[in-house]
């Protein structure tokens, strides 16, 4: 009998986090200051990161202990089941072997509490009082809530202000759970007021809801600042996704040819691919292959230049070496909220540079098709963003019919769609359009990124 659903228990829960650092084939670039261009030190980011976080950012350690107190809170929905796609692979009448983590069973419906619980852990433990974030549609900001509620910590969300009038449901989701949440661009920051000043309607974006979020942390004392993706220590947390599927895989006696996620910052795909991107890099699976898929109007991967960038509108994060299409980037507005970040998390960015991760796009509306065939076959009702990672599984899938292959193909199942039904309600009435970012944009985007000396 071939088993649909490959589980772990309790006591199989990861002991500690891969960290990638040490294994990649080339060093990281440096983050540099924003004002002066040269490194960062750790001390420049004490005012909005722990000390813990911080050192897990830099660290050098190939295995992180992950802390008791996180592992028991992890134990509310992990480890989290293996599903063997066997109805979708029959729908698609292919030899492959699909599998999907999935990640939708977490009390928010993401992996993002993978993170934010050990986010709000190691900020406890440092005695410090509330922490501002934030979001874009509200998957990070509902996950973050969740984790504060949790350790009695306050938490205050920046949410993008089209989002925070259009989007209710999450919005009420972190008023259970406790947080405060602000519609972006806001009056209480001067990031804030400078954007009100000159275009009293706008309707915000992530990257000015950053600048805010980083604002309040640096000029309040109790408070600190916390991101949902794109940073080394993120994705060092998400690395307990990767970590489960491989021995769940083990289980039964199967190892993938080609991993699959969707990618916003970057964070899931990384947690998710990272333990078997070790493999590769180590010389053991050569040929292993790795698909990171993002949207064609948010092309940060498959179109933008690998290059220094701010990770914010207002130009206060440090600058960051990754793929981006500019901090200044607004995006169409398509369905999947949480793909639509300018840039991409370093760590991703260089692996993909380095053509040890291949990256590909896809128009929205084949992506719903795609996210329909999931719901019909497996059940499920995926959120748009992972819709990004079934369809590119679909598409390797159905190679594999034409060439008679028997690949392995997995992919990480991000989060369900539950909170996204009008987006589904506008593919349904056909009201969804195609979008691809222009080439001009981004050739001005080029012109506008931060000169610096390498
Ligand atoms: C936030 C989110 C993403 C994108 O973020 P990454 O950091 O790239 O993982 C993808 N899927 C879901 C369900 C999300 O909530």
């Amino acid at each position: 009998m071939v088993k649909s659903k490959i589980l772990l228990e309790e006591s199989e829960l990861p002991q500690a986090w891969y960290n990638i650092l040490p294994d990649l084939p080339k060093p990281l670039e440096p983050f540099l200051h924003p004002a002066t261009g040269k490194p960062i030190s750790p001390d420049d980011l004490a005012p909005i990161f722990p000390r813990a976080l911080i050192e897990q950012e830099v660290s050098m350690e190939q295995w992180i202990k992950i802390p008791d107190e996180v592992r028991e809170i992890y134990k509310l929905w992990r480890p989290t089941p293996l599903h063997r796609a066997l109805r979708l692979e029959e729908y698609l009448k292919t030899p492959a072997r699909i599998y999907y983590k999935n990640e939708s069973v977490s009390p928010p419906g993401s992996h993002k509490p993978n993170t934010a619980v050990a986010q709000a852990y190691y900020n406890k433990m440092e005695g410090v009082k509330r922490l501002a974030t934030e979001t874009g549609a509200g998957q990070w900001g509902s996950a973050l809530s969740f984790g504060c509620d949790l350790f009695g910590l306050q938490c205050t969300v920046y949410m993008v202000k089209v989002s925070y009038e259009q989007k209710p449901y999450r919005k009420i989701l972190m008023h259970v759970w406790g947080a405060n949440v602000i519609p972006s661009p806001s009056n209480k920051t001067k990031a804030g007021r400078s954007i009100l000043e000159k275009n009293p309607d706008s309707t915000g974006s992530l990257g000015i809801a950053i600048s805010e979020a980083i604002e309040d942390a640096a000029i309040h004392d109790d408070t600190k600042y916390s991101l949902g993706s794109v940073l080394n220590h993120v994705i060092l947390h998400q690395t307990v996704v990767g970590l489960e599927t491989k021995k769940q895989l083990e289980k039964v006696g199967d190892y993938p040819d080609v991993i699959i996620g969707c990618v916003g910052g970057g964070s899931n795909f990384s947690g998710f691919s990272f333990p078997f991107v070790k493999d590769k890099l180590s010389g053991k699976k050569p040929h292993l292959r790795f698909i990171a898929v993002e949207p064609t109007a948010c092309p940060t991967l498959t179109k933008g230049p690998y290059a220094y960038d701010f990770g914010d509108t207002a130009k206060l994060t440090p600058l960051l070496k990754m793929f981006t299409l500019g901090h200044d980037f607004v995006p169409p507005p398509i369905h999947s909220g949480g793909l639509r970040y300018h840039g991409d998390a370093p760590l991703l960015s260089l692996l993909c540079n380095e053509k040890v991760i291949e990256a590909q796009a896809y128009y929205q509306i084949p992506v719903f098709e795609a996210a329909a065939i999931f719901a019909h076959t497996e059940g499920i009702l995926p959120a748009p963003e992972t819709a990004h990672a079934i369809k590119a599984a679909i598409d390797e899938a159905l190679e594999c019919k034409k060439n008679r292959e028997e690949k392995v193909i997995i992919f990480n199942f991000s989060g369900h769609g539950h909170f996204d039904l009008s987006a589904y309600e506008a593919y349904i009435s056909k009201k969804l359009e195609d979008y691809e970012y222009p080439e001009e944009e981004i050739k001005r985007t080029l012109g506008y990124l931060p000169k610096v000396g390498v």
